[in-house]
């Protein structure tokens, strides 16, 4: 085998894993397959040390701190494939700035790979979608705080987003673009917190240049004007290599994992938001230090029982 540890996915899962193994004297690769699911956010916020930080520059600084780890790879490589070889596995792919074929193989593999946000088809919601449209008030509502706020979404799944967000503010529409399907108890709860609710039909969001959103427009005709909207954006897997490789998945598409980040294929672990639980920069950058130790000492029980 090429490495000890191939690494998939560069975002903070990846190399936070691939500093620990470096730091292991692991023969480590980090298949590099592009930008982080929060490119388009201004900021990485509740980072311990790195509050606000550019997400580009916490990846930059990422990839610098592994530099004295000569055991430790990053190459731009999207991989396609991924298969059981041998006691490990071996992964093909492209360059990701070019298509240069690329194969390698590996004792162990880390699944770091992330998830992508499918965001409402209509316009503003993508140009918007980092700065103006939110999915986390954990990673954002400070910003907007005691602004006027949309929350979009139906059902009981709008319900607790808006009573969340109304700790940062005492100004929220829910916004159920058409019939909301809330139940009598959640307008009751809604109302009780002074949180109104529109069922007209989006047609779009108006945003400023600076991609802050100004106002949402109805299919009345109407504008409402807010400071952000918030919405839990259903989610899939950045890459179908678990699945291909037929690992166990949750209910709700993500990778299962046991208590040490193993999933259900020997030798295959995954780490940050691929897998199931809360989804924060930093609780993915723990995820994959603690799949980091996990490996290296699975390998090193392999290296002392031959
Ligand atoms: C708009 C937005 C704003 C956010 N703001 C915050 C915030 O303020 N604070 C916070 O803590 N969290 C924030 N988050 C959440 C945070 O982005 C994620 O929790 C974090 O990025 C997860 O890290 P990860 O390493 O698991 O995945 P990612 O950072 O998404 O990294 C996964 C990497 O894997 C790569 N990859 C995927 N498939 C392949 C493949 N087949 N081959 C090679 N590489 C592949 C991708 O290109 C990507 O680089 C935000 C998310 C969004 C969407």
């Amino acid at each position: 085998m090429q490495y000890d540890v191939l690494i998939i996915g560069a975002g903070s899962a990846g190399l936070s894993a691939a500093l620990t193994l470096g730091r292991c004297l692991r023969r480590v690769l980090v298949a590099d397959g592009g930008p982080p699911r929060n490119e388009a956010s201004p900021g990485v916020h509740g980072f311990l040390t790195r509050d606000g930080i550019r997400p580009a520059e916490l990846l930059r600084l990422g990839h610098e701190q592994l530099r004295p780890y000569t055991s430790v790879e990053v190459q731009c490589f999207q991989v396609d494939t991924l298969v059981l070889e041998g006691n490990g596995f071996r992964a093909t792919g492209h360059g990701s700035a070019d298509d240069t074929p690329l194969a390698v193989t590996a004792r162990r593999v880390l699944l770091a790979t992330g998830v992508s946000d499918v965001l409402p088809a209509l316009p503003g919601f993508r140009e918007l979608w980092g700065r103006g449209v939110l999915h986390c008030p954990y990673c954002h509502a400070w910003e907007v705080r005691n602004q006027p706020l949309a929350v979009y979404g139906q059902g009981s799944t709008v319900t607790g987003l808006a009573l969340l967000v109304s700790r940062w503010s005492r100004d929220i529409v829910v916004v159920t673009d058409g019939p909301g399907h809330l139940t009598a108890n959640a307008r009751r709860r809604l109302r009780r917190e002074k949180i109104s609710i529109c069922e007209e039909a989006v047609v779009r969001l108006i945003g400023s240049d600076n991609r802050d959103l100004r106002y949402i427009e109805f299919a009345n005709g109407e504008l409402l004007e807010r400071a952000a909207l918030f919405l839990h954006a259903p989610q899939h897997q950045r890459s179908s290599l678990a699945a291909d490789l037929g690992a166990r998945l949750t209910s709700k598409g993500a990778v299962w994992v046991d208590s040490g980040l193993r999933t259900s294929i020997p030798r295959l672990y995954a780490a940050g938001d691929t897998k199931p639980g809360n989804q924060q920069a930093l609780l993915a950058a723990a995820d994959g230090t603690r799949a980091a130790i996990v490996i290296n000492e699975n390998l090193s029980r392999e290296e002392y029982s031959r």
